[in-house]
């Protein structure tokens, strides 16, 4: 039996980081301050100039993150946010924990990333922001997305998607404000959670910045209601490590994406779909096929112990907890076919040649198996 192949192997990505990890924990251990402080900010300056904004806001997770956004938009009952059906919870979650109407626009069958085109039909007068996600490490059409929003702020979901970009342009930097996440399955991950806000807009980023502290300033003196969604200092002087790797490891990640491309592509599948790049520069966070008879490929995938997962097996707006707003099967028709045919199969960096290619194996002859 070959060597089982996970999903993500986090031991291999910080084995050649160890010492100065461990020179990152001595030090904020000694330092004795592990709320706010140095290691935060000299974290969020480094990891503003990374992505190109003039704020970078560390908070407490990319949940919080795309909550503080919200809420220094003033977003709250009454109001509606835009967004896509086909991400991961939060996104619309956080929309609907504020007491706004999240209303789902379906996505483009190729990106998987909201369809920028369909979002005008669902713009009212009371749509006060459009949270486009930057799915699976590449980017929403955010040209598309601009024309159509004019005046209405846009909140990037960019959790999964940290260096990535659009038009040259990295993400979190492009819309009105950015959200991030250091969950660590992410391409930059910390050791718990963890979240960053991005903005070029000087006022609200004051605005999140005194909402990350309870609303307050000065200390004690509390003009709005905010909430604790600050980042650990130890969580930051970790990252401060991470950081210089990122570029390295998203290379390898596009190095495994295009290996996995050549090999379907000589193959000459019509039947597997690859998470085709449509935009400048996908960074891979996860890869992403549709797959006939899919149940078929995860159990051949479990007997060899190779990592696989389905993101995500069920639309937002055919969620229990979503049903109070009235959405049906047939309601955003790309989203629920998604749902029903995508497989994400292992990418991370440090995987070899020999174990991609025992993946690409097993895909190719199930694929022809079901041409
Ligand atoms: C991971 C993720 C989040 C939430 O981030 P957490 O740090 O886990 O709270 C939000 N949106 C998307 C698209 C994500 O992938």
């Amino acid at each position: 039996m070959s060597n089982p192949i996970p999903m993500l192997d986090i031991r291999a990505q910080h084995a050649p980081l160890d010492d100065a990890l461990r020179d990152a924990f001595e030090r904020t251990l000694q330092s004795g301050r592990f709320i706010m402080g140095p290691e935060v900010s000299g974290f969020e300056a480094e990891v503003a100039e990374y992505l190109g904004v003039s704020h970078a806001i560390g908070v407490s997770s990319g949940t919080d993150a795309l909550i503080v956004s919200l809420m220094a938009l003033d977003i709250g009952a009454g109001d509606e946010v835009i967004t896509t059906p086909f991400s991961f919870f939060a996104t619309a979650g956080c929309i609907a924990r504020l007491g706004a109407t999240p209303v789902f626009v379906d996505i483009d069958p190729i990106t998987f990333n909201l369809d920028a085109e369909k979002v005008g039909a669902a713009i009212t007068e009371n749509t006060k922001a459009i949270l486009p996600v930057h799915l699976f490490g590449q980017a929403c059409d955010m040209r598309t997305l601009h024309e159509v929003a004019g005046d209405i702020p846009i909140v990037e979901d960019a959790a999964q998607s940290l260096g990535c970009s659009f038009d040259g342009k990295r993400v979190g930097g492009i819309g009105t404000l950015g959200c991030f996440s250091f969950f660590p399955s992410k391409n930059l991950g910390c050791f718990g959670d963890g979240g960053l806000v991005t903005t070029n807009d000087d006022a609200l980023a004051e605005k999140v910045r005194v909402l990350r502290l309870h609303g307050s300033k000065p200390k004690y003196f509390h003009k709005i209601v905010g909430g604790n969604f600050r980042l650990d200092a130890l969580q930051a002087a970790l990252l401060r490590v991470k950081l210089p790797a990122l570029e390295s490891w998203h290379e390898g990640r596009r190095r495994n994406a295009a290996l996995y491309d050549s090999r379907f592509d000589e193959a000459g599948l019509s039947n597997v779909t690859r998470p085709e790049a449509r935009y400048e520069r996908h960074v891979y966070n996860q890869y992403v096929l549709r797959v006939p008879a899919r149940e078929e490929l995860m159990a051949r995938l479990k007997a060899e112990s190779i990592g696989h997962a389905i993101y995500y097996p069920r639309a937002l707006h055919l969620q229990e907890c979503f049903a109070y707003l009235g959405g049906a099967v047939g309601d955003c028709p790309i989203t629920e076919k998604a749902c029903d045919e995508v497989l994400a199969i292992p990418v991370f960096p440090e995987l070899s040649e020999a174990q991609l290619s025992r993946v690409a194996d097993i895909v190719i002859e199930h694929a022809k198996h079901h041409a």
